[in-house]
């Protein structure tokens, strides 16, 4: 198969936070990664911009050390490299202060894509978005790209939205979840609305419940500070859960556009049914050994965050009503799996005499590790035994159907970087969107907060606290097993 790379217009991309882990181990290595695919123009650039005192070759040097470190095999191409490196240059720049701004208005050219990329905290996308605009370096076609956290709770994303909207147009506005840039999410939709297969059966009819895992085997790391005033629901669940159960659960959109996906996705949102508290399983996980306990690790001794949650929700329109969707996610956990289970529903009566066993179809849906899809069909035992039925996994694994072209395919921030300079918003969370999440998961903060709920612990390694097992155990069901 031969993959069609279609170089992008000539763009100037400003990474503000040029200097920082996402911009080191993801951005920069990424494009590098598109520039190899042809399809960055060899008259683009790429700006970094940071307060270090760096000039362009101290900049291209940070960079050629980045790539060395995070790029894959193709990092040894020394010849391409320095020509992609000489397609860099720095300006020093606070976000908070005046300085740098005219530098940058200077090297910023016309008749070419601009795009702003807000690879810096949060507390500075307001600011950023003013001198750009201030400065006039921001022109009408510029796209800026803003990472996560997008607030911590709808007042805080309703007023970063009023910041954004004071300077930029909704269209020139793209809030970036990697995880709807990876090859799966989309594949989702294309197996979703490419086949006849699969629609016809993808309701409260055929559909017994579906389950969405997003496992890490990481703590928090360096992250502590953040993550402890953060925890899981705001950090997983309210962006990356939720818009994979967006796409899972979303009616049909009447073409592939941005705004019709994204009303669709925001319908599903508004459609969440509120959760009960015993719906709800927070944990955070425990000394294990020499390693220290998610309390040791945020250096709070009383923190009631939640290293891991598990909850049971429904969807109240005629699709959806009483299938139940079980989401969880955490850290240190066994396995490092981001996984979405379709599971059918059981055969309504069996003509195999002595077959006692439940069969069900499930479709799996692998984000990570093994980008890929297998379907559970049953079928008859091979050999003389008799009509034995067994269940085996019709897999495709997109590295095998596909060969050098999944190997090749872009990660996710390549891919959406891309979609920036198309212009191309689908892949991107709409502000109505982000405020109808944080509109869903704040009643749930608010609520364990007023009842001081304590998280429960959860041995490092294994799947999360006994209590996330009984919230399926209750509905007689079980949760997938987390298979690295
Ligand atoms: P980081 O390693 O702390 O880098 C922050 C960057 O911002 C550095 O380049 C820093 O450079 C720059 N910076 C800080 N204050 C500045 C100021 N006043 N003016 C201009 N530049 C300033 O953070 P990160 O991990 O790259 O994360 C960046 C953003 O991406 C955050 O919003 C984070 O939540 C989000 N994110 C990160 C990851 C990840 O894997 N790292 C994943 C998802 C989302 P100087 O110190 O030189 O100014």
């Amino acid at each position: 198969m031969v993959s069609r790379v279609i170089p992008v217009d000539n763009f100037d991309l400003v990474i503000f936070g040029g200097t920082g882990d996402l911009a080191r181990r993801k951005i920069l290595p990424g494009l590098f990664r598109r520039f190899l695919a042809g399809q960055m123009p060899a008259d683009s650039r790429v700006i970094g911009a940071a307060r270090s005192d760096l000039d362009d070759d101290g900049y291209r040097a940070l960079i050629k050390d980045a790539i060395a470190e995070f790029g894959g095999p193709e990092k040894e191409d020394a010849e391409k490299l320095s020509a992609f490196l000489a397609q860099l240059a720095y300006v020093q720049i606070d976000a908070m202060g005046e300085g740098g701004w005219g530098a940058l208005a200077k090297l910023m050219r016309k008749d070419v894509v601009r795009a702003f990329y807000f690879s810096v905290g949060p507390s500075l996308f307001g600011a950023l978005a003013e001198r750009l605009h201030k400065h006039k370096i921001a022109d009408r076609n510029s796209r800026i790209v803003v990472e996560k956290p997008f607030g911590r709770d709808l007042a805080s994303a309703q007023a970063l939205n009023e910041t954004l909207a004071s300077h930029f147009k909704e269209t020139q506005i793209y809030r970036i979840d990697h995880y709807l840039g990876k090859e799966t999410v989309q594949n989702l939709m294309a197996v979703r609305f490419g086949n006849v297969l699969f629609e016809p059966l993808w309701n409260n009819h055929y559909v017994d419940h579906i389950e969405i895992t997003v496992a890490e085997t990481v703590g928090v790391g360096g992250r502590g500070a953040y993550y402890d005033k953060s925890g899981a629901m705001r950090d997983m669940v309210q962006n990356h859960l939720m818009q994979l159960l967006c796409l899972i659960a979303m009616e049909p959109p009447s073409r592939y556009g941005p705004d019709e996906v994204r009303d669709e996705k925001l319908k599903v949102i508004r459609a969440l049914d509120p959760i009960d508290a015993h719906h709800i399983v927070r944990g955070q996980y425990d000394a294990k050994g020499e390693e220290p306990s998610y309390r040791e690790d945020v250096d709070n001794a009383k923190s009631f965050t939640e290293s891991f949650i598990a909850l049971k929700c429904g969807i109240s329109n005629w699709r959806w009503a009483g299938v139940p969707f079980y989401l969880r996610t955490g850290k240190k956990m066994k396995s490092r799996v981001s996984s979405i289970d379709v599971v059918f529903k059981d055969l309504g009566h069996t003509i195999f005499e002595g077959d006692h066993s439940r069969h069900r179809n499930i479709l799996s849906i692998r984000l990570q590790p093994n980008e890929g899809m297998d379907l559970q069909v049953t079928i008859k035992e091979p050999g003389p035994g008799g009509m034995r039925l067994i269940d085996v996994p019709l897999d495709m694994t997109f590295a095998d159907a596909l060969g050098d072209d999944a190997e090749d395919s872009a990660d996710a921030y390549e891919r959406l970087i891309m979609d920036v300079i198309r212009g191309n918003q689908t892949l991107f969370m709409r502000g109505d969107e982000v405020e109808a999440a944080w509109a869903w998961t704040d009643p749930l903060i608010e609520g364990w907060e007023a009842r001081n709920d304590v998280p429960k612990t959860y041995e490092q390694g294994s799947a999360g606290p006994e209590d996330a097992m009984a919230l399926m155990h209750r509905d007689g069901r079980k949760w997938r097993e987390i298979k690295g």
